[in-house]
């Protein structure tokens, strides 16, 4: 993780040159984002497909690049499905989400949507009524809240626990029996999206396992069973930012494989990561305007901050950073920096007490791990800052966004 690719640094290079105020950019590797899309998807077993969760990081780019490689996307609003189209991707896509407007609903209905997650029974009866008016007969998902054994909870929990999400395993045959009754409305599985920042491939396994075990409960809810194929295993692969070490995707399928090859019945599974995806392949790149010491605290005060890198403050970690020294020779005497940005709050902490060596004033901070909920999940406006470049450096050249 301490290894930046050299065309990062050639580009954060070029930028620096390109303007006159310090910089503060984002950076997404495409080959690199392509490279590692090419070996999930290889990865995966034989009865298992990858949705791309675009909330991660929609931008065009982005998508354009993954469109090749994955099943398809999962999208949780009208906005993502315009995204989706403008990026000019043809794959299919599901939608999930609480508090679906009719607008959205309606343009996932117009633009085929490959799967409607419902997550509640209201939203059953008003997707058959606008599937009605538009006469079209749309497929659906019903999203479970399932009740989860202890040990296989997480820091995380979108499932077994009181949530807005999916509808309580407990009101399930209720739900599948109004989606039977429903003639617009064609039951294809179910959806579980339990876990966000899973780091363990045993507690994942568990989960599948469990999951596994319940299907033919769920499906035995419904009448029509013929049917009832996919079961959509959400998202929520980790990724760990504080150390190299990652999630063992390719063990993990393997795994899977042999799981699914012995279980009778087994239904087509799918996954819908984002996080996962995305991450690694993005930079966020800041410039060291000011260094101090306060109360015995040494401070680097840089370009940009929270607010346009809300991911640490969000997750509540210290992030890595990687010096990349201009001025200075990267020698000297290692100091623990407190490493903050412009805006007036104690809280734009990227990084605490972050070990480096020899730093000085114009060098810049790499921060890696930034293309998964990072600019997007930053509140950009406060204090009227100018928003950072966003740079994708495509296979070949880099281009400016
Ligand atoms: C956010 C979300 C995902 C993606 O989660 P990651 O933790 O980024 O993998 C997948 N499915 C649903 C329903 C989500 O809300």
């Amino acid at each position: 993780m301490t290894e930046l690719p050299v065309r990062v640094v050639a580009a954060i290079a070029q930028a620096r040159q390109q303007q006159d105020d310090p910089l503060a950019m984002f950076i997404y590797d495409l080959a690199a984002l392509q490279q590692h899309i090419r070996q999930v998807m290889e990865a995966l077993p034989d009865g298992a497909e990858l949705y791309y969760a675009i909330k991660a990081n929609s931008e065009p780019q982005i998508l354009q690049t993954l469109a090749p490689w994955v099943d398809g996307f999962e999208i949780s609003s009208g906005g993502e499905i315009e995204r989706l189209q403008a990026a000019g991707s043809d794959k299919p896509f599901v939608f999930s989400g609480p508090g679906k407007l009719d607008s959205d609903l309606r343009a996932a209905l117009r633009r085929q949507a490959a799967a409607i997650h419902v997550e509640s029974l209201n939203e059953i009866d008003r997707l058959q009524r606008l599937a009605r008016e538009q006469g079209r007969v749309q497929t659906v998902l019903i999203r479970i809240n399932p009740q989860l054994p202890a040990q296989i909870s997480s820091r995380l929990a979108m499932a077994g626990t009181a949530t807005p999400f999916g509808i309580d395993e407990a009101d399930l045959a209720v739900a599948v029996h109004r989606v039977d009754n429903a003639d617009h409305l064609v039951l294809q599985g179910f959806h579980v999206h339990a876990m966000s920042h899973q780091q363990s491939e045993q507690r994942h396994r568990q989960l599948m396992e469990y999951y596994l075990q319940r299907w033919p409960q769920w499906k035995a809810l419904s009448a029509q069973q013929e049917g009832i194929t996919h079961l959509n295993v959400g998202g929520g692969i980790g990724v760990d930012y504080l150390s190299t070490s990652q999630f063992d995707w390719p063990g993990f399928c393997h795994w899977l494989g042999e799981l699914l090859a012995v279980t009778a019945g087994a239904p087509r599974l799918r996954f819908e990561p984002g996080r996962f995806i995305s991450a690694f392949c993005g930079y966020y790149a800041i410039e060291i305007l000011d260094q101090k010491t306060s109360h015995g605290k040494h401070f680097l005060v840089c370009r940009g901050g929270t607010h346009q890198f809300r991911l640490p403050v969000a997750q509540g970690h210290d992030h890595p950073i990687i010096h990349l020294p201009q001025r200075s020779d990267g020698a000297g005497e290692l100091c623990a920096w407190t490493v903050v940005g412009q805006l007036c709050t104690p809280k734009d902490v990227l990084s605490r007490d972050c070990s480096l060596k020899g730093v000085a004033i114009g060098d810049m901070l790499v921060l890696p791990l930034a293309g998964a909920y990072g600019y997007n999940i930053s509140h950009a406006d406060f204090l009227c800052h100018p928003r950072p470049c966003q740079l994708f450096l495509p296979l070949e050249t880099a281009s400016w966004a």
